[in-house]
């Protein structure tokens, strides 16, 4: 063994071991000497023989070869190419146990903190917990002589083709199909990341869960399709259900699906859904969560742990088109939002409108800013609901926080190493978790998990 406690491993070298543990990517874990390497399709229980395929520094990848003994979680998947795209990469995972495992998650990072006081609940799930998804947005490529829709292997630039994507809504991934074929049809050119050149990038397909309205957006890095009058008409001929038919504009070298820059093709700009008995425009930029059945659980459940009075003013932070402020506005005083994402906020201040809701107000700005600003012009609000992206919250913002004093905090969260880390910095600002937490299965079949938690001053 060398200095650093690295076994001597070399690619291609075969070895067997127990698996102990499942990472945040949905990779087995097994040691040797102490050296963790890295297995796909691996479950903790299972013993393997695998071989090994990359080696660095402080850890190693590897792929099995053979399971000695099988978890009694592991269930056969026909979609076991899900894992290999890293689309669902615990579909072999029996749904009770990725429930288990992401509480665990959950529990463990509180531990490691030092919060073993912390309780977390059994994580909600769902009922039929595939093609759960109202969004997808799927690569466009011209391979093989003819448009194609699917995954990149993880690592490749090469894409595999794919019908059903498991974990969305069966009519987005039909009128993907349906879409490309029509572009193929009347040869449009895809987007080539080596010279550069060519037209389609991506589609994006969103489908209003109870309106059945739906949102198709080409992305593209040109302003117009050529032959666009004869394309749009083969789509509307073909997707008669199609609501909103949009062409995207993002030229960008970027990671960035979208651009802002979007032109009406055909029918509306927006699409609506309903959620908890209220109406949701929804445009192509904005945010809206991908998973309607088990977001009106999370909203239902963020209300609760609030337990509202009726006379507070609430702030709503990351508040995307206003689904959290617009639901619990009616057991509030009032509601101020803020957002970053402005074609969001007036969708938000839309969304108001349409369901006749008058204390409410949002603010298009730097959710950090806005609460610096708040606090320093003394605003006190009574409770304060966040739901930021996975990156969590940022110290001005908790500090920000700390300054106007608001009773409740209640954290919906989609990652919970950031939850943990932000209730650390909360705790020095005289908060403390209040109730066990609560963790949501949003995104089954995959590691995601969201949390709602609530914070009172001590
Ligand atoms: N509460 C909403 C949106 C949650 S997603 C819902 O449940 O649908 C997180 C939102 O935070 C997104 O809309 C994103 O645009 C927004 N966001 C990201 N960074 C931000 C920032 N610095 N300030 C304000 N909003 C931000």
């Amino acid at each position: 063994m060398s200095k650093n406690n690295r076994p001597n491993l070399v690619k291609n070298q075969e070895l067997v071991g127990d698996v102990i543990d499942l990472t945040y990517e949905g990779l087995g874990v097994v040691k040797i000497d102490d050296f963790p390497i890295f297995v796909s399709d691996s479950l903790p229980g299972e013993k393997i023989s695998f071989a090994i395929t990359r080696v660095l520094n402080s850890y190693a990848f590897a792929r099995v070869l053979k399971r000695l003994t099988t978890s009694p979680d592991r269930v056969i998947s026909e979609h076991a190419d899900m894992i290999a795209s890293g689309i669902a990469p615990l579909v072999n995972l029996a749904y009770p146990a990725q429930l288990a495992f992401k509480r665990e998650q959950v529990r463990q990072l509180f531990h490691k903190a030092g919060l073993d006081q912390v309780e977390v609940l059994p994580t909600i799930g769902m009922a039929n917990p595939t093609h759960y998804r109202n969004k997808t947005v799927v690569p466009i490529k011209f391979q093989q002589g003819r448009l194609t829709t699917g995954f990149y292997r993880r690592g490749s630039h090469k894409l595999v083709p794919i019908n059903d994507y498991y974990l969305n809504d069966p009519k987005i991934d039909a009128a993907v199909g349906i879409a490309r074929d029509v572009l193929n049809r009347f040869g449009v050119s895809a987007y080539d990341e080596i010279t550069r050149e060519g037209l389609l990038r991506y589609l994006m397909v969103r489908r209003g869960y109870v309106t059945g309205q739906m949102m198709l957006a080409i992305v593209a890095t040109g302003k117009k399709l050529p032959q666009e009058k004869a394309v749009v008409a083969a789509i509307k001929k073909t997707l008669p259900d199609l609501t909103s038919l949009i062409l995207n504009y993002n030229p960008k070298q970027t990671n960035v699906q979208l651009g802002l820059d979007n032109r009406v093709l055909y029918g509306s700009p927006v699409i609506h859904d309903t959620l908890l008995g209220l109406d949701f425009e929804i445009g192509v930029n904005s945010f809206y969560q991908v998973n309607p059945q088990t977001t009106a659980v999370l909203y239902q459940k963020a209300a609760e742990m609030a337990d509202l009075a009726g006379d507070e003013l609430a702030i709503d932070a990351y508040s995307g088109i206003g689904t959290i402020g617009l639901y619990i506005s009616s057991q509030v005083k009032k509601v101020i939002g803020v957002e970053v994402v402005a074609p969001a906020v007036a969708d938000a201040k839309k969304n108001m409108q349409a369901n006749h809701i008058q204390n409410a107000e949002y603010i298009a700005a730097d959710a950090p800013e806005q609460f610096v600003k708040w606090a320093q012009a003394g605003i006190r609000p009574d409770v304060v609901f966040v739901d930021p992206p996975r990156k969590g919250l940022s110290p001005e913002l908790i500090e920000a926080v700390g300054q106007m004093q608001p009773k409740k905090f209640v954290y919906v969260s989609c990652n919970p190493a950031t939850l943990v880390r932000d209730v650390v910095l909360l705790r020095q600002q005289g908060y403390q978790v209040a109730k066990p937490v609560q963790p949501i299965d949003q995104f089954p079949q995959t590691m995601h998990v969201e949390c709602v938690l609530l914070m009172t001053r001590v």
